[in-house]
C-alpha cells in the first residue's frame, strides 16, 4: 500500500513539472487530460490513505526515534554534544565520544577546498550576498566550505580591512585557509561554528554601526577573535577536559 501511494506521488510530482515546464502540447498530443488525471491521482491518494488506516512501520520507527531525540534534548541541561550522543541518564562516563585520531583531515580533501575557494574568490560577490551578509538573520546553513572562506574574506574587505592595514589578499586567503585547516571536523566546534560566531559578530558590527563608534583596530581584533575563537577545539567537553588534566598540572 505505501509502495503504492508512493508511486501516486511520483506521478503527481510528474505531472505537476510537466505542467510547469510547458509541456501541455506533448499532453495533448498522447491524449492526456492532465488536470482530470491529477484529480484523480489525488482522490485514489486520499483513499490509500484512508484504506491503509495505520502508518507504515518505518514511519512509526522515524517517528519514535524523532521522539526519543527530543526528550534527550529536553534533558540535557548543558547543550553539550557529549551529552547529545551519549546517554547520560546513569552519570557521564567521562569517555570521548570523538576520536580525533580517526578523523584527521586529509591533505588531498583541503587541496581541494583551497583550489575551490581561490577559483570562487576570483568571482565577484554580489551585492544582494553582500548585505544578506551583513544582516543577523543570515541562513549559515546553505554554504559550504569553500564558499564561506569566500564569505570571511568578503567581511574583511567589506570592513575596509584590507585597505585601512594595507593586507595584501594572498595574506588574507592564506590566512583563512590555515584557519579552515586547524579547525578539526568534530561535530560542533567546527569550521561551520566557527563561520556562524563570526557571521553574528560580523551582522551586529553592522547592525549597532561599529565602525563609526570604536577604532578601526577594534573592530579587526573583534571579527579577528571570532573567527579564531574555537580553533583546534578537540571535540570534548570542559567536563572531559578537566578531568583528564595531568595530576602534576
Ligand atoms: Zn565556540
Amino acid at each position: 500500500m505505501f509502495c503504492s501511494s508512493l508511486r501516486i506521488k511520483a506521478l503527481n510530482e510528474l505531472f505537476y513539472w510537466a505542467h510547469k515546464r510547458g509541456d501541455q502540447p506533448i499532453a495533448e498530443q498522447l491524449g492526456f487530460d492532465v488536470g482530470a488525471i491529477e484529480k484523480r491521482l489525488q482522490a485514489l491518494e486520499k483513499r490509500v490513505f484512508i484504506e491503509n488506516g495505520e502508518l507504515p512501520t518505518s514511519v512509526c520507527d522515524i517517528q519514535s526515534r524523532v521522539e526519543e531525540f527530543k526528550n534527550k534534548l529536553q534533558s540535557v541541561e548543558h547543550l553539550s554534544w557529549l551529552g547529545l550522543f551519549k546517554d547520560i541518564s546513569s552519570g557521564t562516563s567521562l569517555q570521548p565520544f570523538w576520536d580525533k585520531k580517526a578523523l584527521q583531515r586529509n591533505s588531498d580533501h583541503d587541496r581541494k577546498i583551497r583550489e575551490k575557494y581561490l577559483r570562487m574568490s576570483q568571482v565577484q560577490i554580489t551585492d544582494e550576498v553582500r548585505q544578506y551578509l551583513r544582516k543577523p538573520t543570515f541562513d549559515n546553513w546553505q554554504w559550504d566550505d569553500p564558499e564561506m572562506l569566500v564569505l570571511l574574506q568578503q567581511m574583511y574587505i567589506d570592513l575596509g580591512i584590507l585597505t585601512k592595514f594595507n593586507i595584501e589578499l594572498p595574506v588574507l586567503q592564506n590566512w583563512l585557509f590555515e584557519i579552515y585547516r586547524n579547525y578539526n571536523p568534530v561535530p560542533f566546534h567546527n569550521f561551520k561554528h566557527c563561520f556562524m560566531v563570526a557571521q553574528m559578530m560580523y551582522g551586529l558590527t553592522w547592525l549597532i554601526d561599529l565602525p563609526n563608534k570604536v577604532d578601526d583596530i577594534d573592530v579587526l581584533i573583534l571579527i579577528t577573535s571570532a573567527i579564531c575563537h574555537d580553533l583546534d577545539h578537540p571535540g570534548y567537553n570542559n567536563a572531559y577536559q578537566v578531568s583528564y588534566l595531568p595530576l602534576n598540572t
